[in-house]
Protein backbone atom coordinates (compact mmCIF):
# COMPACT_ATOMS: atom_id res chain seq x y z
CA UNK A 1 0.00 0.00 0.00
CA UNK A 2 1.14 3.96 -0.84
CA UNK A 3 2.07 5.72 2.62
CA UNK A 4 -0.97 7.69 3.36
CA UNK A 5 -1.07 11.15 5.52
CA UNK A 6 -1.13 10.30 9.20
CA UNK A 7 -4.48 10.07 11.12
CA UNK A 8 -6.35 13.28 11.78
CA UNK A 9 -4.79 15.05 9.08
CA UNK A 10 -5.92 15.66 5.27
CA UNK A 11 -4.12 17.19 2.44
CA UNK A 12 -5.86 20.49 0.76
CA UNK A 13 -5.55 19.61 -3.08
CA UNK A 14 -7.06 21.81 -6.17
CA UNK A 15 -9.59 22.87 -6.91
CA UNK A 16 -11.01 22.86 -3.51
CA UNK A 17 -7.39 24.60 -2.03
CA UNK A 18 -8.56 27.52 -3.38
CA UNK A 19 -11.37 27.48 -1.26
CA UNK A 20 -9.01 27.79 1.69
CA UNK A 21 -6.80 30.56 0.33
CA UNK A 22 -9.75 32.20 -0.33
CA UNK A 23 -10.91 32.08 3.20
CA UNK A 24 -7.46 33.26 4.71
CA UNK A 25 -7.54 36.15 2.55
CA UNK A 26 -10.89 37.12 3.32
CA UNK A 27 -11.38 36.07 6.94
CA UNK A 28 -7.91 38.52 7.25
CA UNK A 29 -8.54 41.35 5.16
CA UNK A 30 -10.54 43.38 7.70
CA UNK A 31 -7.35 43.01 9.99
CA UNK A 32 -5.09 44.36 7.94
CA UNK A 33 -7.57 47.39 6.84
CA UNK A 34 -7.30 48.35 11.04
CA UNK A 35 -3.74 48.45 10.74
CA UNK A 36 -3.09 44.65 11.94
CA UNK A 37 0.47 43.82 10.91
CA UNK A 38 1.85 40.52 9.56
CA UNK A 39 3.60 38.09 12.18
CA UNK A 40 4.87 35.20 11.63
CA UNK A 41 6.46 32.71 14.58
CA UNK A 42 8.25 29.28 14.38
CA UNK A 43 5.78 26.04 14.14
CA UNK A 44 7.56 24.72 16.87
CA UNK A 45 8.96 26.17 20.42
CA UNK A 46 10.16 25.48 23.56
CA UNK A 47 7.44 23.42 25.46
CA UNK A 48 8.06 25.05 28.65
CA UNK A 49 5.84 28.52 26.38
CA UNK A 50 2.58 26.37 26.43
CA UNK A 51 2.57 25.08 29.79
CA UNK A 52 3.15 28.47 31.08
CA UNK A 53 0.71 30.16 28.35
CA UNK A 54 -1.92 27.99 28.18
CA UNK A 55 -2.04 25.97 31.19
CA UNK A 56 -1.30 23.21 32.51
CA UNK A 57 -5.10 21.95 33.74
CA UNK A 58 -6.44 22.22 30.03
CA UNK A 59 -6.70 19.32 27.56
CA UNK A 60 -4.38 20.86 25.07
CA UNK A 61 -1.59 20.70 27.47
CA UNK A 62 -2.07 18.03 29.75
CA UNK A 63 -3.75 15.19 26.24
CA UNK A 64 -3.23 17.21 23.05
CA UNK A 65 0.46 18.63 22.54
CA UNK A 66 2.72 16.89 19.89
CA UNK A 67 5.87 16.96 22.21
CA UNK A 68 9.27 15.69 21.27
CA UNK A 69 13.18 16.34 22.27
CA UNK A 70 15.06 17.32 19.36
CA UNK A 71 18.80 16.50 18.71
CA UNK A 72 19.82 19.00 21.23
CA UNK A 73 17.89 17.55 24.39
CA UNK A 74 15.55 20.05 24.27
CA UNK A 75 11.61 19.75 24.86
CA UNK A 76 10.23 21.16 22.12
CA UNK A 77 6.50 21.69 20.88
CA UNK A 78 4.16 22.13 17.58
CA UNK A 79 2.33 25.00 18.50
CA UNK A 80 -1.09 23.99 19.55
CA UNK A 81 -2.24 27.56 19.24
CA UNK A 82 -1.04 30.74 18.37
CA UNK A 83 -1.69 33.24 21.15
CA UNK A 84 1.04 32.59 23.46
CA UNK A 85 4.06 32.40 20.49
CA UNK A 86 2.94 36.09 19.70
CA UNK A 87 3.20 37.20 23.22
CA UNK A 88 6.16 35.40 23.63
CA UNK A 89 7.81 37.09 20.30
CA UNK A 90 6.45 40.72 21.35
CA UNK A 91 8.18 40.42 24.96
CA UNK A 92 10.96 38.93 23.06
CA UNK A 93 11.40 41.77 20.31
CA UNK A 94 10.22 44.59 22.74
CA UNK A 95 7.41 45.40 20.50
CA UNK A 96 5.54 46.50 23.31
CA UNK A 97 7.78 49.37 24.35
CA UNK A 98 6.76 51.05 21.14
CA UNK A 99 3.23 52.60 20.45
CA UNK A 100 0.20 50.61 21.84
CA UNK A 101 -1.77 48.44 21.09
CA UNK A 102 0.83 46.33 19.37
CA UNK A 103 -1.66 44.79 16.72
CA UNK A 104 -0.87 41.74 14.95
CA UNK A 105 -2.56 38.73 12.74
CA UNK A 106 -0.77 35.40 11.51
CA UNK A 107 -2.08 32.52 9.42
CA UNK A 108 -0.35 28.88 9.88
CA UNK A 109 -0.78 25.27 10.96
CA UNK A 110 -1.62 24.23 14.28
CA UNK A 111 -1.16 20.38 15.86
CA UNK A 112 -3.25 19.17 18.50
CA UNK A 113 -3.54 15.12 19.46
CA UNK A 114 -7.09 14.93 19.32
CA UNK A 115 -10.04 12.62 18.82
CA UNK A 116 -10.25 13.09 14.83
CA UNK A 117 -13.59 13.32 13.39
CA UNK A 118 -15.23 15.61 10.58
CA UNK A 119 -14.28 19.44 11.40
CA UNK A 120 -11.53 18.12 14.06
CA UNK A 121 -8.12 17.63 12.91
CA UNK A 122 -5.14 16.96 14.69
CA UNK A 123 -3.23 19.18 12.00
CA UNK A 124 -5.57 22.38 11.14
CA UNK A 125 -5.14 25.82 9.59
CA UNK A 126 -6.07 28.94 11.52
CA UNK A 127 -5.80 32.47 10.98
CA UNK A 128 -5.61 34.97 13.76
CA UNK A 129 -5.34 38.62 15.42
CA UNK A 130 -4.38 39.76 18.39
CA UNK A 131 -4.27 43.49 20.00
CA UNK A 132 -1.39 44.25 22.94
CA UNK A 133 -0.77 46.46 25.15
CA UNK A 134 -4.56 47.90 25.91
CA UNK A 135 -7.26 47.50 28.14
CA UNK A 136 -10.43 49.20 26.09
CA UNK A 137 -13.65 47.67 25.43
CA UNK A 138 -13.22 48.84 22.30
CA UNK A 139 -10.63 47.32 21.43
CA UNK A 140 -12.52 44.00 22.29
CA UNK A 141 -15.09 44.78 20.11
CA UNK A 142 -13.19 46.38 17.29
CA UNK A 143 -11.78 42.21 17.20
CA UNK A 144 -15.07 41.17 17.36
CA UNK A 145 -15.92 43.13 14.37
CA UNK A 146 -13.44 42.54 12.36
CA UNK A 147 -14.21 38.62 12.06
CA UNK A 148 -17.98 39.21 12.13
CA UNK A 149 -16.37 41.15 8.82
CA UNK A 150 -14.53 38.43 7.42
CA UNK A 151 -17.66 35.68 7.75
CA UNK A 152 -20.00 38.51 6.10
CA UNK A 153 -17.53 39.06 3.03
CA UNK A 154 -17.65 35.18 2.28
CA UNK A 155 -21.17 35.54 2.24
CA UNK A 156 -21.85 33.36 5.66
CA UNK A 157 -25.43 33.72 7.70
CA UNK A 158 -25.18 30.90 9.42
CA UNK A 159 -22.53 31.87 11.97
CA UNK A 160 -23.87 33.41 15.57
CA UNK A 161 -21.75 35.07 18.29
CA UNK A 162 -21.79 33.80 21.64
CA UNK A 163 -20.32 36.32 24.41
CA UNK A 164 -19.52 36.34 28.40
CA UNK A 165 -16.94 37.64 30.45
CA UNK A 166 -15.12 35.78 32.83
CA UNK A 167 -14.02 38.45 35.39
CA UNK A 168 -10.52 39.94 35.95
CA UNK A 169 -8.32 39.11 39.01
CA UNK A 170 -10.62 41.12 41.21
CA UNK A 171 -13.55 38.84 41.25
CA UNK A 172 -13.04 36.26 39.17
CA UNK A 173 -11.27 33.96 42.32
CA UNK A 174 -14.36 35.22 44.29
CA UNK A 175 -16.76 33.18 42.13
CA UNK A 176 -14.51 30.19 41.10
CA UNK A 177 -14.94 29.81 45.01
CA UNK A 178 -18.42 29.92 44.63
CA UNK A 179 -18.12 27.58 41.66
CA UNK A 180 -16.21 25.19 43.62
CA UNK A 181 -18.24 24.95 46.66
CA UNK A 182 -21.42 23.95 43.95
CA UNK A 183 -19.25 21.28 42.28
CA UNK A 184 -17.90 19.95 44.87
CA UNK A 185 -21.52 18.57 45.84
CA UNK A 186 -22.53 17.13 42.89
CA UNK A 187 -22.13 13.34 41.60
CA UNK A 188 -19.11 13.63 39.08
CA UNK A 189 -16.58 11.00 38.02
CA UNK A 190 -13.25 11.43 39.67
CA UNK A 191 -11.36 13.23 36.67
CA UNK A 192 -13.79 15.59 36.80
CA UNK A 193 -13.68 16.27 40.69
CA UNK A 194 -9.93 16.71 40.12
CA UNK A 195 -10.72 19.48 37.78
CA UNK A 196 -12.99 20.96 40.19
CA UNK A 197 -9.98 21.55 42.29
CA UNK A 198 -7.64 22.71 39.37
CA UNK A 199 -9.79 24.95 36.88
CA UNK A 200 -13.41 24.72 37.79
CA UNK A 201 -14.33 27.35 35.05
CA UNK A 202 -13.76 24.09 32.88
CA UNK A 203 -16.18 22.29 34.49
CA UNK A 204 -18.79 23.93 33.19
CA UNK A 205 -17.39 23.70 29.37
CA UNK A 206 -18.05 19.81 30.02
CA UNK A 207 -20.15 18.76 26.75
CA UNK A 208 -21.39 15.39 28.08
CA UNK A 209 -25.29 16.01 28.75
CA UNK A 210 -25.12 13.91 32.05
CA UNK A 211 -22.72 16.66 33.13
CA UNK A 212 -24.69 19.88 31.95
CA UNK A 213 -27.95 18.27 33.83
CA UNK A 214 -26.33 18.35 36.97
CA UNK A 215 -24.86 21.32 36.31
CA UNK A 216 -28.39 23.26 35.86
CA UNK A 217 -27.89 25.33 39.13
CA UNK A 218 -24.28 26.32 38.93
CA UNK A 219 -23.53 30.32 40.04
CA UNK A 220 -23.13 32.16 36.84
CA UNK A 221 -19.69 34.68 36.94
CA UNK A 222 -22.28 36.90 35.86
CA UNK A 223 -23.78 37.24 38.98
CA UNK A 224 -20.01 37.52 40.56
CA UNK A 225 -18.69 40.70 38.29
CA UNK A 226 -16.91 43.44 40.11
CA UNK A 227 -18.37 47.20 39.26
CA UNK A 228 -15.34 47.17 36.74
CA UNK A 229 -15.79 44.51 34.82
CA UNK A 230 -19.21 44.81 34.81
CA UNK A 231 -19.26 47.85 32.78
CA UNK A 232 -16.74 47.14 30.48
CA UNK A 233 -18.82 44.14 29.41
CA UNK A 234 -21.31 46.70 29.25
CA UNK A 235 -19.85 48.91 27.26
CA UNK A 236 -18.29 46.03 25.18
CA UNK A 237 -22.02 44.55 24.07
CA UNK A 238 -23.08 48.42 23.49
CA UNK A 239 -20.45 49.35 20.93
CA UNK A 240 -21.41 45.75 19.14
CA UNK A 241 -25.48 46.97 19.54
CA UNK A 242 -24.53 50.10 17.89
CA UNK A 243 -22.19 48.42 14.83
CA UNK A 244 -25.39 46.08 14.40
CA UNK A 245 -23.71 43.29 15.50
CA UNK A 246 -26.26 40.85 16.73
CA UNK A 247 -25.00 38.22 19.76
CA UNK A 248 -26.07 36.50 22.31
CA UNK A 249 -25.12 36.31 25.97
CA UNK A 250 -23.72 32.60 26.71
CA UNK A 251 -23.43 32.82 31.02
CA UNK A 252 -21.66 29.04 30.30
CA UNK A 253 -19.26 30.28 27.35
CA UNK A 254 -15.73 29.70 29.14
CA UNK A 255 -13.17 28.13 26.60
CA UNK A 256 -10.86 25.88 26.70
CA UNK A 257 -7.23 27.91 27.72
CA UNK A 258 -6.67 29.03 30.70
CA UNK A 259 -5.78 32.47 30.16
CA UNK A 260 -8.68 34.48 28.74
CA UNK A 261 -10.10 36.96 31.27
CA UNK A 262 -13.06 39.72 30.77
CA UNK A 263 -14.73 39.33 27.56
CA UNK A 264 -14.81 36.15 25.86
CA UNK A 265 -16.69 35.21 22.66
CA UNK A 266 -17.18 32.27 20.28
CA UNK A 267 -17.97 32.25 16.41
CA UNK A 268 -20.49 29.12 16.32
CA UNK A 269 -22.50 27.64 12.66
CA UNK A 270 -24.99 25.22 13.19
CA UNK A 271 -24.42 23.31 10.21
CA UNK A 272 -20.87 21.77 11.60
CA UNK A 273 -22.36 19.36 13.87
CA UNK A 274 -20.95 18.59 17.00
CA UNK A 275 -17.94 20.60 15.92
CA UNK A 276 -20.02 23.69 15.60
CA UNK A 277 -17.15 26.52 16.73
CA UNK A 278 -15.73 28.34 13.76
CA UNK A 279 -13.83 30.89 15.63
CA UNK A 280 -13.32 32.31 19.26
CA UNK A 281 -11.08 34.53 21.11
CA UNK A 282 -11.31 36.74 24.53
CA UNK A 283 -8.88 39.15 26.27
CA UNK A 284 -5.91 37.50 28.21
CA UNK A 285 -4.59 40.24 30.30
CA UNK A 286 -2.29 38.40 32.29
CA UNK A 287 -0.63 35.97 29.88
CA UNK A 288 2.30 38.55 29.62
CA UNK A 289 2.55 38.07 32.52
CA UNK A 290 2.34 34.33 32.88
CA UNK A 291 5.11 34.43 30.76
CA UNK A 292 7.87 36.55 32.74
CA UNK A 293 6.82 39.98 30.67
CA UNK A 294 5.86 42.94 32.18
CA UNK A 295 1.33 43.54 32.66
CA UNK A 296 0.10 43.79 28.79
CA UNK A 297 -3.74 43.45 28.67
CA UNK A 298 -4.63 42.27 25.67
CA UNK A 299 -7.52 40.92 23.55
CA UNK A 300 -7.25 38.52 20.36
CA UNK A 301 -9.36 35.81 18.49
CA UNK A 302 -8.66 32.54 16.48
CA UNK A 303 -10.53 31.49 13.54
CA UNK A 304 -10.52 28.09 12.08
CA UNK A 305 -10.25 28.17 8.07
CA UNK A 306 -10.75 24.44 7.84
CA UNK A 307 -13.87 24.68 9.62
CA UNK A 308 -15.35 27.70 8.17
CA UNK A 309 -14.97 26.16 4.62
CA UNK A 310 -16.52 23.50 5.62
CA UNK A 311 -19.34 26.19 7.19
CA UNK A 312 -19.29 27.60 3.57
CA UNK A 313 -19.34 23.96 2.07
CA UNK A 314 -22.83 23.17 4.57
CA UNK A 315 -24.16 26.80 3.27
CA UNK A 316 -23.46 26.17 -0.53
CA UNK A 317 -21.40 28.89 -1.11
CA UNK A 318 -18.95 27.70 -3.50
CA UNK A 319 -21.22 27.67 -6.90
CA UNK A 320 -19.75 26.03 -9.68
CA UNK A 321 -16.07 26.27 -8.53
CA UNK A 322 -15.22 22.77 -9.48
CA UNK A 323 -15.06 24.24 -13.30
CA UNK A 324 -13.41 27.21 -12.26
CA UNK A 325 -10.25 28.14 -14.42
CA UNK A 326 -6.84 27.25 -13.86
CA UNK A 327 -5.67 29.68 -16.64
CA UNK A 328 -6.72 31.69 -19.33
CA UNK A 329 -4.44 30.67 -22.47
CA UNK A 330 -3.09 27.61 -23.42
CA UNK A 331 -0.51 26.69 -25.84
CA UNK A 332 -0.57 23.41 -28.19
CA UNK A 333 2.66 22.98 -29.66
CA UNK A 334 2.69 20.89 -32.39
CA UNK A 335 6.15 19.32 -33.24
CA UNK A 336 10.13 20.03 -31.76
CA UNK A 337 10.47 23.42 -32.71
CA UNK A 338 6.84 24.72 -31.96
CA UNK A 339 7.76 23.33 -28.58
CA UNK A 340 10.70 25.72 -27.73
CA UNK A 341 8.95 28.66 -29.06
CA UNK A 342 6.09 27.80 -27.37
CA UNK A 343 7.55 28.02 -24.26
CA UNK A 344 8.82 31.28 -24.45
CA UNK A 345 5.48 32.31 -25.95
CA UNK A 346 4.09 31.19 -22.59
CA UNK A 347 6.83 32.52 -20.71
CA UNK A 348 6.03 35.99 -22.55
CA UNK A 349 2.25 35.75 -21.54
CA UNK A 350 2.93 35.55 -17.77
CA UNK A 351 5.52 37.88 -17.82
CA UNK A 352 2.88 40.31 -19.46
CA UNK A 353 0.12 39.04 -16.86
CA UNK A 354 -1.77 36.41 -18.13
CA UNK A 355 -2.31 33.22 -16.99
CA UNK A 356 -1.32 30.68 -18.99
CA UNK A 357 -0.50 26.78 -19.47
CA UNK A 358 0.75 24.67 -22.35
CA UNK A 359 0.89 20.97 -22.72
CA UNK A 360 3.61 19.23 -22.26
CA UNK A 361 5.40 15.63 -22.71
CA UNK A 362 4.61 16.08 -26.65
CA UNK A 363 1.31 14.94 -26.73
CA UNK A 364 -0.54 15.03 -30.05
CA UNK A 365 -3.21 17.46 -30.93
CA UNK A 366 -5.71 15.69 -29.34
CA UNK A 367 -3.97 15.17 -26.83
CA UNK A 368 -3.25 18.68 -26.46
CA UNK A 369 -6.52 20.24 -26.92
CA UNK A 370 -8.03 18.05 -24.16
CA UNK A 371 -5.33 19.40 -22.03
CA UNK A 372 -6.69 22.87 -23.19
CA UNK A 373 -10.69 22.01 -22.38
CA UNK A 374 -9.49 21.27 -18.97
CA UNK A 375 -7.93 23.70 -17.59
CA UNK A 376 -10.51 26.20 -18.50
CA UNK A 377 -8.79 28.54 -20.88
CA UNK A 378 -10.78 30.60 -22.97
CA UNK A 379 -8.03 31.05 -25.31
CA UNK A 380 -5.89 28.36 -27.07
CA UNK A 381 -2.27 29.49 -28.76
CA UNK A 382 -1.70 26.44 -31.79
CA UNK A 383 1.53 26.56 -33.05
CA UNK A 384 2.47 24.25 -35.95
CA UNK A 385 5.09 23.97 -38.26
CA UNK A 386 3.42 25.89 -41.18
CA UNK A 387 2.56 28.35 -38.79
CA UNK A 388 6.17 28.66 -37.59
CA UNK A 389 6.73 29.00 -41.62
CA UNK A 390 4.34 31.93 -41.86
CA UNK A 391 5.34 33.26 -38.44
CA UNK A 392 2.34 33.07 -37.27
CA UNK A 393 -0.16 30.99 -34.54
CA UNK A 394 -3.32 30.36 -34.85
CA UNK A 395 -5.39 31.51 -31.87
CA UNK A 396 -8.87 29.98 -30.99
CA UNK A 397 -11.51 31.31 -28.68
CA UNK A 398 -12.33 27.77 -27.27
CA UNK A 399 -16.03 29.35 -26.53
CA UNK A 400 -17.02 30.12 -29.39
CA UNK A 401 -14.65 27.84 -31.46
CA UNK A 402 -13.49 31.08 -33.52
CA UNK A 403 -9.85 30.69 -34.78
CA UNK A 404 -7.63 33.07 -36.69
CA UNK A 405 -3.80 33.06 -37.30
CA UNK A 406 -2.06 35.52 -35.84
CA UNK A 407 1.41 37.20 -36.33
CA UNK A 408 4.04 35.55 -33.28
CA UNK A 409 4.87 39.05 -32.72
CA UNK A 410 1.19 40.30 -31.94
CA UNK A 411 0.19 37.63 -29.75
CA UNK A 412 1.02 38.52 -26.68
CA UNK A 413 -0.68 42.00 -27.37
CA UNK A 414 -3.86 40.61 -28.93
CA UNK A 415 -4.45 38.29 -26.16
CA UNK A 416 -3.95 40.96 -24.02
CA UNK A 417 -6.44 43.36 -25.67
CA UNK A 418 -9.06 40.12 -25.30
CA UNK A 419 -8.64 39.10 -22.04
CA UNK A 420 -7.74 42.06 -19.79
CA UNK A 421 -10.73 43.46 -19.19
P1 LIG B 1 -9.22 27.51 19.90
O1 LIG B 1 -7.78 27.84 19.62
O2 LIG B 1 -9.39 26.17 20.53
O3 LIG B 1 -9.94 28.62 20.54
O4 LIG B 1 -9.89 27.34 18.47
C1 LIG B 1 -10.21 28.41 17.62
C2 LIG B 1 -10.81 27.82 16.35
O5 LIG B 1 -9.89 26.96 15.71
C3 LIG B 1 -12.02 26.94 16.61
O6 LIG B 1 -13.17 27.71 16.70
C4 LIG B 1 -12.02 26.05 15.40
O7 LIG B 1 -12.64 26.68 14.30
C5 LIG B 1 -10.55 25.88 15.11
N1 LIG B 1 -10.07 24.60 15.66
C6 LIG B 1 -9.69 24.33 16.93
N2 LIG B 1 -9.30 23.05 17.07
C7 LIG B 1 -9.46 22.47 15.84
C8 LIG B 1 -9.23 21.15 15.33
N3 LIG B 1 -8.74 20.18 16.08
N4 LIG B 1 -9.54 20.93 14.03
C9 LIG B 1 -10.01 21.91 13.24
N5 LIG B 1 -10.23 23.17 13.67
C10 LIG B 1 -9.96 23.46 14.95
Amino acid sequence: MTLQAPKGTFDWLPPRSERALAVREALTAPARRAGYGYIETPVFEDTALFVRGVGESTDIVSKEMYTFEDKGGRSITLRPEGTASVVRAVLQHGLHNGQLPVKLWYSGSQFRYERAQKGRYRHFWQVGAEALGSEDPALDAELILLAVDGYAALGLTGVRLLINTLGDRECRPVYRAALQDFLRGLDLDEPTRQRIEINPLRVLDDKRPEVQERLAGAPLVVDHLCGACKAYHEEVRSLLTASGVAYTDDPRLVRGLDYYTRTTFEFVHDGLGSQSAVGGGGRYDGLSEMLGGPALPSVGWALGVDRTVLAMEAEGLFPGDGEQARVQVYGVPLGEEARRRMFLLVTELRRAGLAADMSFGGKGVKGAMKGADRSGASHAVILGERDIAAGTAQVKDLVSGEQAAVPLAEIVMTLKERLDK
